[in-house]
C-alpha cells in the first residue's frame, strides 16, 4: 500500500469528525411538547404497552431496524487477534455499509471477554435491543460455537458474516463460473485450501446447492483432510474423505474447482496448470491471493478466475450479502437465517449476474460494456437492484420456511433505500 493511500485512509477516519457513524434523530425535538412526549412523560406510553406485549418493541423503538454489529477483535480482517478496541474501525465500517446499501440502522459493539463463554453470556443479554447481529472477525474455531450457542439463545437473526457472507457470495460467483465453463455442480471436483472460518462455510452451502461432499478436498496445513487424520477438530472431520490424496498437489490435480481462502501466494501457476479443462480458481485470500490473477491467465486462459479484490474481475465481496440479507430478514421479522434464505441469497445474486448491466454500474466502473460472462460473474456492489433481488429473495425464503413472523411487506421488491 503506497504511503499517500495509508495517509489517505487515516485523514478519512480522522477528519472531519473521528470515525465513520453518528446518531441521527428521527422524531422532532423541538418544542417542549414535542420533548415531552419523546421523554417523560409521553415515553411511559410505549413502556406501558411493551411490557404488557414485547412484540410492541417493533411499533414503538428503532428495535426492528437495528443490528449489532459485535466482535472480540480475535481476526481482525487479515491481521490477526489485535484486540477488541483495535477491532472498532472495522465494526464502524461494516455499520457505514449497512446503512449505505441497505438502509439498516447498525451500531458497533467491541466485547473485551476472557473466554468464548464470557463473549456469548455478553451478547446475549444485550440482544433483546437489536433487531439482529452481526457476529464480525472472530477467530476459528471459537466462532462456530458461539454463533451456534447464540443463533439457539437468541430470538433475533444472528449471523457470523465472515463465514455466511463469504460463503453466499463466492456460491453464487461458483454456479455462475460452473454455468459459463459448462460443467455441473453435481459432478465438480473442488479443492479447497484452508479449513477455517470461511472455507468450512463456503464448503457448507456449496453441498446445500448440490456438490457431492465426496468431490471436495479440503486441505490445511498439513494437507488434505482425509479420513484417516486424528488430528482433525470436529468442524474439520465433518470434512474428512475417503481418498489417497494427501497433499495440495493432490486435490488440485483434476478439479475443476479451486478455492482458495488461506493465505497469500500459497498455490504455484504449475499447481494451477495441472486442473481439469476450463477450471475455475477462486483465490481469495485477503489482500493477497493464494495466486494472482495474471499467473493464472498465463498458465490457464481457459480460467475462469475470482478473488477477494476490487482491482481485479470477480471480486468476492462481502458487501453484495450482509446488508440485503439483513434487510430482507428484518423486514418480514425472521428469527433466524436459516440455510435456505443463504441459499436463495446466493441465486439472487447469481441471476442478477445474468441481467444486462445498467448504465448506473458502467458509469460507476467507467466501462462502455459489461455483460455475463469470464469476468463478469458476479454482480457489482455499485448496482442498485441489489437492494430488490437480494433482500426479495432472503424474506420469502424465510416465509416459505417459516421463521418470518410477518408477511412480505407492501413496499416489496425494494427500488431504493428512499423505499424504507
Ligand atoms: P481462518 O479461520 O484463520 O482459516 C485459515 C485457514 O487457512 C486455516 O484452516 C489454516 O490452516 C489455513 N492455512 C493457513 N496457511 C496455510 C497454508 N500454508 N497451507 C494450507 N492451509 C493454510 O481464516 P478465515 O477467516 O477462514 O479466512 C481465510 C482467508 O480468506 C483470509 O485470507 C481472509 O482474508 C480470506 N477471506 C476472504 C473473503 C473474501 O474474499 N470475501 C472472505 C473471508 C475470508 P490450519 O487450520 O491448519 O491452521
Ligand atoms: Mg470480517
Amino acid at each position: 500500500m503506497s504511503e499517500d493511500f495509508k495517509q489517505a485512509a487515516l485523514d478519512y477516519h480522522a477528519n472531519p469528525k473521528p470515525g465513520k457513524i453518528s446518531v441521527e434523530l428521527t422524531k422532532p425535538a423541538n418544542s417542549s411538547r414535542d420533548l415531552s412526549l419523546a421523554y417523560s412523560p409521553g415515553v411511559a406510553e410505549p413502556v406501558k404497552e411493551i411490557a404488557a406485549d414485547p412484540e410492541n418493541a417493533y411499533k414503538y423503538t428503532s428495535k426492528g431496524n437495528l443490528v449489532a454489529v459485535i466482535s472480540d477483535g480475535t481476526a481482525i480482517l487479515g491481521l490477526g487477534d489485535l484486540g477488541p478496541l483495535a477491532s472498532k474501525p472495522v465494526m464502524e465500517g461494516k455499520s457505514l455499509l449497512f446503512k449505505r446499501f441497505a438502509g439498516v440502522d447498525s451500531i458497533d459493539l467491541e466485547v473485551e471477554s476472557e473466554s468464548p463463554q464470557a463473549f456469548i453470556d455478553t451478547v446475549r443479554r444485550i440482544a433483546i435491543t437489536f433487531g439482529g447481529i452481526n457476529l464480525e472477525d472472530i477467530k476459528a474455531p471459537e466462532c462456530f460455537e458461539i454463533e451456534r450457542t447464540l443463533i439457539e439463545q437468541c430470538d433475533i437473526p444472528v449471523f457470523h458474516d465472515d463465514q455466511h457472507g463469504t460463503a453466499i457470495v463466492t456460491v453464487a460467483g461458483v454456479l455462475n463460473a460452473l454455468e459459463i465453463q459448462g460443467k455441473k455442480i453435481e459432478d465438480a471436483k473442488m479443492a479447497v485450501l484452508g479449513a477455517g472460518a470461511a472455507a468450512i462455510s463456503c464448503s457448507k452451502l456449496l453441498i446445500l446447492a448440490g456438490m457431492n461432499p465426496q468431490n471436495i478436498f479440503m486441505c490445511d496445513r498439513k494437507g488434505v483432510i482425509h479420513s484417516g487424520r486424528e488430528d482433525l477438530n470436529q468442524y474439520k472431520q465433518a470434512f474428512a474423505v475417503d481418498t489417497d490424496k494427501r497433499t495440495v498437489d493432490d486435490a488440485l490435480n483434476g478439479a475443476d474447482i479451486f478455492l482458495g481462502l488461506s493465505g497469500p501466494n500459497m498455490v504455484t501457476g504449475e499447481q494451477i496448470a495441472t486442473m481439469a479443462d476450463n477450471a475455475i480458481v477462486f483465490a481469495c485470500a485477503n489482500p493477497v491471493p493464494e495466486i494472482m490473477p495474471e499467473i493464472v491467465k498465463e498458465v490457464r486462459p481457459d480460467a475462469i478466475m475470482a478473488t477477494g479484490r476490487s482491482d481485479f474481475p470477480n471480486q468476492v465481496n462481502n458487501v453484495l450479502g450482509f446488508p440485503f440479507i439483513f434487510r430482507g430478514a428484518l423486514d418480514v421479522r425472521a428469527k433466524r437465517i436459516n440455510e435456505e434464505m443463504k441459499l436463495a441469497a446466493a441465486k439472487a445474486l447469481a441471476n442478477l449476474a445474468k441481467e444486462p448491466v445498467t448504465q448506473e454500474v458502467l458509469d460507476a466502473y467507467g466501462v462502455d460494456s459489461m455483460a455475463f460472462g469470464k469476468e463478469y460473474i458476479i454482480p457489482k456492489a455499485t448496482d442498485s437492484r441489489l437492494l430488490g433481488a437480494v433482500s426479495t429473495a432472503v424474506a420469502q425464503a424465510a416465509i416459505d420456511t417459516g421463521v418470518a413472523a410477518g408477511p412480505l411487506p407492501a413496499n416489496y421488491p425494494l427500488k431504493s433505500l428512499d423505499d424504507i
